[in-house]
């Protein structure tokens, strides 16, 4: 199953992988990082497709995701 891991601080709340989760799983927490943004989190992880928009769509780079061990990031496009 694909792994998703929301690098919390980073994230500034911009809401683009919401948008852009085919599976629409990608939600923002009530809950603020340090820096005061509501940020990203992942609300049923079984459902995701590693389809890796999330990651792909973030402009912080503050989605990492994980398919068969392989790490998938902005940065490896
Ligand atoms: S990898 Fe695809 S399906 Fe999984 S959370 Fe990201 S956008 Fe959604
Ligand atoms: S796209 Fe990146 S910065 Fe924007 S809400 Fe999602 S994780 Fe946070």
């Amino acid at each position: 199953m694909p792994q998703i891991k929301v690098m919390v601080e980073r994230c500034k709340g911009c809401e683009r992988c919401n948008d852009a989760c085919p599976q629409e799983i990608v939600k923002m927490s009530p809950q603020m990082n340090a820096k005061g943004y509501q940020y990203a989190y992942v609300v049923d992880g079984s459902r995701c497709i590693g389809c890796r928009m999330c990651a792909i769509s973030c402009p912080d780079s503050a989605i990492e995701v994980f398919v068969e061990g392989t790490q998938y990031e902005f940065f490896a496009y």
